[in-house]
């Protein structure tokens, strides 16, 4: 049996409502010590998944504490498969705190962070690939972004690794029945041929699942954008364009020690993460903001550079300096200043512009502003899956484990052609067979499972 957990469910602050969360055997006992339902009522008597009123008592001295909702959810129809009382309150800090408190008192324990979803684990109710993406669901700072989480909170990518997984269960047990009859050589050629085909769908579907990967992280992660040029070509100018018509969605990411605020803006769909923006804002620091060096350390994080370019003047050396910089980056060229009369040659920036695209704009007069947007989201979606249809990986553990299935299963390909020994050949199909397993929280170490937990905010 394990302990009843109780946590603060909502962002602490104040607001209309706050949730104080308990799960676990106790809860309902908990609740009935601290709570007090019209007519005396007991939880313990009420329907289940009900909303009742009710107000929250300090038993110590009876004091009226707050009016509430109760939610009564009895297990296993519950978000961890355990009782569940959820109490609504009034927003705002200090109450909230006071009944978190008062669960405490009468024999809850705070809950970890993420804990609430972890017990939905250990429970069964969903595998370790849908909790994951629950924490991807509440990051999510797009519609994409949040529709791909939902998509794995559902189960798609659960789905498909079943499916691979007992796919190779299939050729497991073809080998093995080699291994069990092994005067049959008839049956060897056969073997081999047959986990050959079957072995090449599976490959293709785990080569699939890394190509849309990338795609996914940038859904969910957003694009490390750059944007990069001489001084007063237009930089800041684009920056506050970007920022105006598209809402910037400004994050503190708490808990890590890059203590610093990140600026995303949503073009198209396309989560864009402005690198160094204080850089480019920051107009008494000319020399450092220009300086070449700058650019190339901003570039390395860059997974798109957005390079500016006055039309309005001749190309110039330090144009060319720091064009050269963007040779192996995704990067949109912009020529700007197209308000202004058009000095620069552009079959110049042409030749020197290592096939990027050329957008014309102007930042004074917003033209061009929407074909740099389609040009963005173009390069990064044009032709790949829509996210919606799309089954994605949502992080690096998940990445590198199928990296590794991936990497075990073309051993066992190679094995198999090169006609080893079909118990070789059982090792590594073997240990895709595990790896995929892991993905979907399979032989999954409890240390790991903490860790990835603890990454959930406090209350889920
Ligand atoms: P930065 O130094 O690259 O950040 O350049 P700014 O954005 O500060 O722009 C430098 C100057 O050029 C400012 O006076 C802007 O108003 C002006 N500017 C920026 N974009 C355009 C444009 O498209 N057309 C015109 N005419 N002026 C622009």
């Amino acid at each position: 049996m394990s302990e009843t957990i109780a946590a603060i469910s909502t962002a602490l602050g104040e607001g209309a409502i706050g949730i104080v969360r308990l799960s676990g055997s106790e809860a309902f006992a908990i609740a009935d010590k601290i709570i007090k339902l019209p007519k005396d009522k007991k939880i313990k008597n009420i329907d289940s998944h009900t909303i009742n009123y009710g107000h929250v008592i300090n038993p110590e001295n009876k004091e009226k504490i707050e009016e509430i909702m109760l939610v009564k959810m009895a297990a296993p129809k519950t978000y961890t498969c355990e009782d569940i009382i959820e109490i609504n309150c009034h927003g705002g800090i200090v109450t909230i705190q006071k009944i978190l408190q008062l669960c405490l008192d009468n024999g809850a324990r705070l809950a970890e962070p993420g804990e609430f979803t972890k017990r939905a684990f250990l429970n069964g109710r969903i595998d370790l690939s849908q909790a994951e993406a629950v924490i991807d669901f509440i990051k999510s700072k797009t519609t994409e972004a949040s529709l791909l989480a939902n998509n794995q909170i559902q189960g798609r990518l659960s789905s498909l690794i079943k499916k691979l997984r007992a796919e190779i269960l299939d050729i497991i047990a073809v080998v093995e029945v080699n291994i069990d009859y092994p005067e049959y050589d008839d049956l060897e050629i056969e073997t081999t041929k047959t986990i050959l085909e079957k072995s090449v769908s599976i490959k293709e579907s785990l080569e699939n699942l890394l190509e849309t990967s990338k795609q996914g992280k940038i859904i969910k992660e957003g694009l490390n954008t750059a944007i990069i040029g001489r001084p007063n070509v237009g930089k800041s100018s684009l920056l506050n364009n970007l920022l105006q018509e598209n809402k910037a969605i400004v994050t503190d990411i708490a808990g890590t020690t890059r203590d610093v605020l990140e600026e995303y803006v949503n073009i198209k769909g396309v989560p864009i993460k402005l690198i160094d923006t204080a850089g480019i804002r920051d107009t008494e620091d000319v020399v450092e903001k220009i300086g070449v060096e700058r650019s190339r350390e901003v570039l390395k994080q860059a997974d798109l550079v957005l390079f500016l370019i006055n039309s309005n003047e001749k190309l110039t050396d330090k144009d060319k300096e720091l064009l050269k910089l963007t040779e192996d980056k995704q990067t949109i060229i912009i020529l700007n200043k197209l308000d202004l009369e058009t000095k620069i040659d552009i079959t110049e920036v042409e030749s020197l512009g290592y096939n990027h695209p050329i957008i014309k704009t102007s930042m004074t007069t917003y033209q061009g502003i929407e074909d740099l947007e389609k040009s963005i989201r173009n390069l990064f979606f044009e032709g790949k899956t829509k996210p919606k249809d799309a089954t994605y990986l949502s992080n690096t553990r998940q990445v590198n484990l199928i990296t590794r299935a991936l990497e075990s299963l073309n051993e066992a390909i190679n094995a198999a052609q090169a006609g080893l020994e079909v118990d070789m050949v059982l090792i590594d199909y073997t240990k895709t067979f595990n790896l995929l397993g892991e993905v979907i929280g399979e032989n999954t170490s409890e240390e790991l499972i903490n860790e990835l937990f603890s990454r959930f905010c406090l209350g889920k």
